[in-house]
């Protein structure tokens, strides 16, 4: 009888429809003019009651049953709605049941971004500052039992995140053909989830993020602020975990440093592991020049480097693996260009710009001019003797830069600052470390001031 009323369901909601959302149905009672259904999750059981319990009733009744009501639940042992996160310890779960095959949805294509074919381990270069980073990264290419979740990889701008989270994806795919994987960058996850909202698909949004085995959300700083998209990543962020898949995510600072984030979505963050990628050191850098060189010669026979070019190169361009491979990218292709061998000179003449904005150092003198003008107070002042607040303030915040920029010493910035005592600039540095805590627009002022000189 069942199988009727689908035909006839078939044809009124049609099929995409109806395969979607009717056919997972398992009828299982019919009684007292209630009839019962199971679904595989929650969200199935929401949405077909609301959109599909009036058809399915009359299709019932079409055929002769004297159905009243249509109930939808998820199978027995399997919680309707999840217990409060906060009493979940996120290391030993209970064993969930095993997720009855979404068809429709695990047909569907997954809308990750696109992978660049070029970050993998085998591209990599492992050094000290990311030692840590890419041994957790290859545990979980590894695809075995979730050992930590989530796996927060965090470091500033060119450090290898972005290669690190393509290269779990590569070797996933590789390794396990049968795993959905799914890597995004946190505004995608936004427009994404925006888009569902505009179009109403929002539980299909849901479905689909809750049915992979491996997410990864790249630059999740990005949905700081953003309140129902925040809100979106927490419940998928939670369901996966719920589920036993692992979550990879990225940002440019820890989670804990991420302002406008909400607090229970920093706890959660730090629950599983947490590694930062330390800026580069001088090894490292040399290594990634090698290895580049290496890979380009092989494609272009007959470039010549002379030797201590690679090695002038790590020593100077310490920035970021983005300007360390922009150079050297702009190296070949002039050396090609004019058909010369690659010297220290030809480097010093083609890179000369980048050479330059690497030596850049923030002075002390700099940064007072900056604070001054951004605080509105005299330049003056900044090494005079007022104590009055609005002074003493901004100059403490020149004294907290001084220290963060430069490499000067305590005492050499004290010198600078009117010949004061460095006990005296160490405090003024504590005091604005402690007011950061709490006041954020101060911390905001700073972030702005130190964007504006680093840059
Ligand atoms: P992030 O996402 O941290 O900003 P990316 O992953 O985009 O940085 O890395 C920037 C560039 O530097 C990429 O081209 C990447 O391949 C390269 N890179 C970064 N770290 C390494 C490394 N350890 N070995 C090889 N290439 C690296
Ligand atoms: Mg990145």
């Amino acid at each position: 009888l069942w199988g009727q009323v689908c035909n006839e369901l078939q044809r009124t909601v049609g099929r995409t429809n109806f395969n979607t959302w009717i056919a997972p149905l398992q009828l299982i009672d019919l009684s007292d003019g209630i009839v019962s259904f199971e679904a595989p999750t929650k969200f199935m059981c929401d949405w077909v009651s609301r959109n599909y319990g009036e058809p399915i009733l009359r299709e019932l009744r079409n055929s002769g049953v004297a159905a009243e009501r249509v109930a939808i639940r998820v199978p027995e042992g399997r919680p309707l709605a999840p217990p409060p996160v906060e009493a979940r310890p996120v290391v030993e779960k209970a064993p969930v049941a095993p997720r009855r095959p979404l068809r429709a949805i695990e047909e569907q294509e997954l809308p990750g971004a696109p992978l660049d074919a070029r970050f993998t381990f085998d591209s990599f270069v492992v050094g000290k500052p990311n030692e840590l980073a890419h041994a957790a990264a290859r545990r979980v290419a590894e695809g075995g039992p979730v050992s930590f979740n989530p796996l927060f990889l965090y470091g500033g701008v060119g450090l290898g995140k972005t290669h690190l989270m393509h290269a779990i994806a590569h070797e996933l795919q590789t390794q396990h053909g049968e795993l959905r994987v799914l890597y995004l960058s946190a505004e995608q996850f936004m427009y994404r989830f925006v888009q569902a909202l505009r179009d109403r698909q929002i539980m299909d949004f849901k479905e689909l993020f809750r049915s992979v085995d491996v997410l990864m959300v790249d630059d999740v700083q990005f949905i700081a602020g953003k309140d129902s998209t925040q809100e979106e990543f927490f419940h998928t962020f939670n369901a996966l975990v719920d589920q036993g898949k692992q979550i990879v995510i990225s940002a440019d600072r820890a989670p804990g440093e991420i302002k406008d984030l909400e607090e229970r979505i920093k706890s959660r963050l730090q629950c599983g592991l947490v590694v930062d990628l330390h800026p580069t050191d001088y090894e490292l850098r040399l290594g990634i020049l090698q290895t580049k060189t290496e890979a380009y010669a092989a494609r272009n026979p007959g470039v010549i480097v002379a030797s201590g070019v690679l090695e002038f190169l790590a020593h100077r361009i310490t920035t970021n693996v983005r300007v360390l491979e922009g150079a050297l990218t702009r190296l070949f292709a002039f050396a090609s260009l004019v058909g010369r061998e690659i010297t220290l000179d030809l480097a010093q003449e083609c890179l000369a710009d980048i050479l330059r904005a690497s030596d850049r150092r923030v002075t002390i003198e700099e940064i007072q001019r900056k604070v001054a003008e951004h605080y509105n107070v005299r330049l003056s002042d900044m090494i005079g003797p007022k104590r009055l607040r609005t002074i003493a303030r901004p100059r403490q915040v020149a004294m907290y830069l001084a220290k963060h920029l430069t490499t000067r010493s305590l005492p050499e910035i004290g010198r600078r600052f009117g010949g004061r005592d460095h006990t005296t600039i160490m405090h003024g540095i504590r005091k604005i470390d402690e007011l950061m805590a709490t006041d954020r627009q101060l911390a905001e002022d700073i972030g702005l001031l130190k964007r504006l000189m680093e840059s």
